[in-house]
């Protein structure tokens, strides 16, 4: 059993791990850590099955092989990740594409790494399991408890290992199932009415950041210049905004939809404002840059149509993923030349590893860290590439308004969350801790917008200074948009 474990983790789990950036000695031990326990894991699965039919070991892990061979190859050849996206492509949209991904390499190696797995698979079953024998117990026992410490539910292990190459086959095929049925489970449609008042047309940009600071951001007194272009193109930041949550998965439902700190669960029954758009017979899109959820996928299949880019990533890639991938699909949308038009954007932001997440040119604050261990980064290195992710987010911020200028137009950014980077030795997100639930936000509107809606320019600079809740994004998108529906509250708007 530890060859057959030792087999997948070696040909193919391995490939997971070669991107991984190493600084020093102690990152080599963490990956040989990350990678044995993926190894130890797969003895006790593999260890289970086999106690129950070697016939059905045998099948079961020689298509562990085959499945493992395909991922691993692509994780190799283009660091491709396995998730969610990439099912959907398959199952959903267009199977030309997957077609055109089967090479001659790619069918050489899964046969080579099948065929051997099944003569390893099939060099175990001849060895007869012998009940009689206290050993076998003494072994099933021991697997057993290995697979209850490693797989228990959001236990220490259990994500590291089941986004991993064999184990992310199982848990990315469970998720996709789930977030099907998340979307096609239907949720009923919250307006009575929803109008649109325009007389001119008009163009509503949604923008949800990931992990922004506003201490971070020169906008805000930061004294590094982080954000030299929404400074000139007059963006309004509102540096007193706080988020319920302080992660991604609860953080997004709750600003998309009508939920308050006093209803919650809103996030998780209703429909977004993107729906109210659509009520109001304007067109929707949404432009997604990170991988989709099940709290927020419903969400993002709202619009009317839905675009992803960089659909071959995890958490685990360590290589550039950029915001700058939602450039040329946003572009082009605004070319449809629609006479009204919301558009939601998801970026990637400033999302750990950050050096990831923004472009070599964009790294002006230098050194940056090399490791992807907290604890094994230099706290100076850390800031310094989250300051480039900002300078970056400015960037790409600048680029979204460029093209809205002269146009009647408003573009409104909210990040999920705040970010720690050493208050109180916190770093990252996801704990408890006040900087990490501050959160940026930021409006913009074009020239001809505040000709024609001065009053909404005016109450965003009285709003400007008060303290608000990302509740505001579900009114305010709407608000912005001028369509009048019952399920707007004003009081709410931060154009009111
Ligand atoms: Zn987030």
């Amino acid at each position: 059993m530890i060859l057959c474990a030792l087999y997948i983790a070696l040909t193919c789990t391995i490939t997971d791990f070669l991107s991984t950036p190493i600084k020093s000695f102690s990152d080599i031990v963490f990956v040989l850590l990350h990678w044995s326990t993926i190894t130890i894991a797969l003895f006790s699965i593999l260890t289970l099955i086999s106690l129950i039919n070697k016939y059905l070991f045998s099948a079961i892990y020689t298509i562990f092989c085959f499945l493992s061979a395909i991922l691993a190859y692509f994780r190799y050849t283009i660091n491709f990740s396995f998730n969610t996206m990439i099912l959907d492509i398959v199952f959903q949209n267009d199977i030309v594409v997957s077609a055109d991904m089967i090479t001659i390499p790619l069918i050489l190696w899964v046969i080579i790494i099948s065929i051997i797995g099944y003569f390893i698979s099939s060099y175990r079953k001849n060895y007869i399991l012998n009940f009689k024998s206290a050993t076998t117990y003494v072994i099933a026992i021991i697997a057993l408890c290995l697979s209850i410490i490693l797989f228990y539910p959001n236990g220490r292990f259990t994500r590291p290992i089941c986004e991993r190459i064999p184990f992310n086959i199982i848990n990315v095929t469970s998720k996709y199932i789930s977030q099907r049925q998340e979307i096609e489970t239907e949720r009923p449609r919250q307006c009575k009415y929803a109008n649109s008042v325009n007389q001119d047309s008009t163009i509503v940009v949604v923008v949800i950041g990931e992990a922004l600071r506003p201490a971070n951001m020169s906008i805000n007194g930061y004294h590094r210049k982080t954000t030299p272009n929404i400074e000139t193109l007059g963006v309004v930041s509102l540096d007193s905004v706080f988020s319920d949550y302080v992660y991604t998965n609860r953080s997004v439902p709750h600003l998309m939809t009508r939920a308050t700190s006093a209803n919650p669960e809103i996030a998780y029954t209703e429909r977004s404002f993107i729906d109210v758009y659509k009520a109001a017979g304007i067109p929707t899109t949404t432009i997604a840059n990170q991988d989709a959820e099940k709290p927020y996928v419903y969400f993002i299949n709202e619009a009317d149509s839905v675009i992803r880019s960089n659909q071959t990533k995890t958490v685990y890639n360590f290589d550039k993923w950029l915001d700058a991938d939602i450039l040329p699909h946003y572009n082009n949308i605004l070319k449809e030349n629609h006479k009204q038009q919301l558009i939601v954007i998801h970026t990637i932001g400033s999302h750990w590893w950050y050096n990831s997440h923004y472009s070599d040119e964009h790294e002006i604050f230098k050194p940056t860290m090399r490791s992807r261990i907290v604890s094994n980064c230099d706290s100076m290195e850390i800031v310094n590439s989250y300051d480039n992710t900002v300078i970056y987010t400015d960037f790409i911020i600048s680029e979204i308004i460029k093209p809205l200028q002269n146009k009647n137009a408003i573009m409104i950014y909210l990040s999920d969350h705040g970010e720690a980077l050493g208050e109180n030795n916190l770093w990252l997100h996801a704990s408890e801790s006040e900087i990490m639930h501050h959160t940026a936000a930021m409006i913009w509107m074009s020239k001809k917008y505040i000709e024609l809606y001065p009053n909404k320019y005016e109450a965003l600079l009285l709003n400007k200074t008060q303290k608000h809740k990302t509740d505001f994004l579900y009114h305010t998108a709407i608000d912005a948009g001028n369509i009048k529906s019952d399920v707007l509250d004003s009081t709410l708007s931060l154009l009111n």
